[in-house]
């Protein structure tokens, strides 16, 4: 049996711990702060099937200086942080070329199109296939122009294999009364679905996790001893050591430091996003509603409704802007009439963003044994389970049935 030390308990790290442990590992989460309070905790709860086209695109490197002068923008900039950022927006704007986007979208198409059934049979295993909602998700646009601005990535996802059926706003509205009914055109994408509550899920999971026999370690790894290319042990900050045979980087935005102490240099920065629930929301929705103008989806949640989005560039020791949160539950009232937001409660959450919005998935050459499992970016909860499959492969020695060669920890390098 081989011993494994996962580091992070966020959704990607605890799917790792579960589908190790399912493998006969015997299996230590390392977890400083309470479970899924990472981004996990402030995402929107999609499984994102066909969510493949990069953040870079052509042309958007233009739009950068008025990111910076509208701090209510759906995606800004901290212009405190803009210099720090430099760096990874050099590596970002690389991207942005067609040819490099289509093959971005390629690669993330492989991943996602595996998502459902990886998410699927991992909720099975746990024994709470209730936690996923398969509901088309739906797109709304007030006119021509607004769904102009979509249209290109339809085609590509459309091409690389995706389900968006374009329906009028009207048909959107019956289809989900509680949408407004004045929006001119809407898109259902077929291959999305929900979780009625990401927090819940990884609760749920890590409780799994602990009910077979998993060791959850309260505490912050901060460093590692090493033997050569081999890790021995991981170092948390109140001084305990934990052995073991195999290391999982799995601490979100966090991990590109804990690389650093291993010699390898990850470009990753945490993209700030924004989630609202609210109770008592008046408003019956049933399915998760995207508003892209505005910048924000909605998704009903068991228990509230969650208001989520923005796209923030911000240094990690950035404080939350909340008014971007409040921004974003004043534009609901534009999809959701009759919304109730009374009862808020504010959350936020930093995506593990790499420049080529590719996450990392593998082990460094530099390394023997630690795999990486990091930089989901805004597919962190699509692809958790997939993700553990594939450091589960590594981690065996068997090969992965995904091609992971252009997620690994080594592109940076260079
Ligand atoms: C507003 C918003 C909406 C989103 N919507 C979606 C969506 O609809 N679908 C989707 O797929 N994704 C979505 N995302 C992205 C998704 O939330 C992230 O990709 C995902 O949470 C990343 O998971 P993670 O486990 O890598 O990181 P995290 O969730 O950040 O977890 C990392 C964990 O590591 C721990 N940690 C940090 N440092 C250390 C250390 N030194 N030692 C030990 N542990 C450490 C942290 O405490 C944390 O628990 C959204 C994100 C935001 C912000």
């Amino acid at each position: 049996m081989t011993q494994v030390v996962v580091i992070g308990g966020g959704i990607v790290g605890i799917s790792c711990a579960l589908t190790l442990q399912s493998q006969g590992h015997e299996v230590t989460v390392v977890e400083p702060g309470p479970v899924g309070e990472g981004a996990s905790w402030a995402s929107c709860g999609c499984i994102a099937v066909g969510e493949i086209v990069p953040l870079s695109q052509p042309g958007m490197l233009m739009k950068v200086p008025g990111w910076l002068l509208d701090a209510e923008a759906p995606l800004s900039v901290r212009p405190g942080s803009a210099v720090k950022l430099l760096p990874w927006f050099a590596r970002f704007a690389a991207n942005a070329r067609r040819s490099r986007m289509r093959a971005i979208a390629s690669d993330l198409a492989r991943l996602t199109f595996a998502a459902t059934a990886d998410f699927k049979a991992q909720l099975a295993d746990i024994g709470h296939p209730e936690l996923l909602v398969e509901r088309p998700v739906i797109k709304l646009f007030d006119d021509d122009n607004d769904r102009a601005t979509m249209r290109g990535a339809f085609d590509l996802a459309r091409e690389l294999g995706c389900t968006i059926d374009e329906v009028t706003g009207q048909e959107a509205h019956e289809i989900d009364p509680a949408i407004a009914s004045d929006f001119r055109h809407a898109a259902l994408l077929r291959d999305w679905s929900f979780v009625t509550d990401p927090r819940l899920l990884v609760e749920t999971m890590m409780q799994t996790f602990s009910s077979r026999g998993g060791t959850i370690e309260s505490g912050e790894a901060v460093d590692f001893v090493r033997d050569g290319q081999q890790v021995k042990s991981v170092g948390l900050r109140d001084g305990r050591m934990i052995s073991a045979d195999d290391f999982v980087i799995a601490a979100g935005t966090h991990s590109k430091s804990l690389a650093d102490k291993l010699g390898v240099p990850l470009r990753m920065e945490g993209v700030i996003g924004y989630s609202t629930a609210l109770k008592d929301s008046g408003v019956d929705l049933r399915h998760t509603v995207f508003y892209a103008k505005g910048g924000f989806g909605i998704t009903p949640y068991q228990d509230a409704l969650a208001v989520a989005g923005t796209v923030e560039f911000a240094d990690l020791g950035a404080k939350p802007n909340w008014n971007r949160a409040d921004v974003l539950v004043g534009r609901a009232h534009r999809v959701l009439p009759g919304l109730r937001a009374e009862r808020a409660e504010r959350r936020m959450g930093r995506r593990p963003f790499t420049p080529d919005t590719r996450p990392i998935i593998g082990r460094s050459r530099r390394l023997a044994n630690v795999t990486f499992a990091t930089g989901h970016g805004q597919l962190g909860l699509t692809l958790g389970s997939t993700t553990a499959r594939l450091i589960a492969d590594v981690i065996a020695g068997r090969m992965p049935d995904i091609d992971i060669q252009t997620f690994s920890p080594d592109r940076f390098s260079t």
